[in-house]
């Protein structure tokens, strides 16, 4: 689901409430349900969209200690900006934003791209070295 830029400025707002199947997790993990995004995008001018709103997924995860495979449920509040790639390519951009803190993010050819944002979200919540609930206990 793509969403473009123009449109949002149009609308001010924009409700998103989607399902998203077959996301490509690659070796972090398997989707077992479509993540389930919803929020709402708000143009806040200068090319800038922030959105707020809330991800779930289940996610199939190996535990790095015992290798068994193991169910997850994420559920993950969203709240960050988007700009356009073209303006951290610029000193100024660089300079003015902290994009690790402030959660600016940049989006590319003038469309916020709901799936890539939801996989991306939900991989950067995927611990790095999973434990399924039985090893988590006895740890
Ligand atoms: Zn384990």
């Amino acid at each position: 689901m793509k969403i473009p830029i123009q449109r949002i400025k149009n609308n001010e707002k924009i409700k998103i409430d989607t399902y998203i199947k077959n996301a490509d997790l690659g070796e972090q993990g398997t989707l077992i349900t479509p993540i389930h995004i919803e929020g709402t995008l708000t143009y806040v001018g200068s090319e800038e969209v922030f959105f707020e709103g809330h991800l779930s997924a289940t996610v199939e995860l190996t535990c790095v200690k015992c290798l068994k495979k193991f169910k997850q449920n994420f559920e993950i509040d969203i709240s960050e900006s988007y700009i356009p790639q073209y303006f951290l390519n610029t000193a100024q951009g660089k300079e003015e934003r902290d994009l690790e803190e402030l959660r600016v993010l940049p989006y590319q050819n003038g469309v916020i791209d709901i799936d890539k944002i939801a996989r991306d979200i939900l991989i950067e919540n995927i611990p790095p070295y999973p434990l399924c609930p039985e090893c988590r206990a006895n740890q």
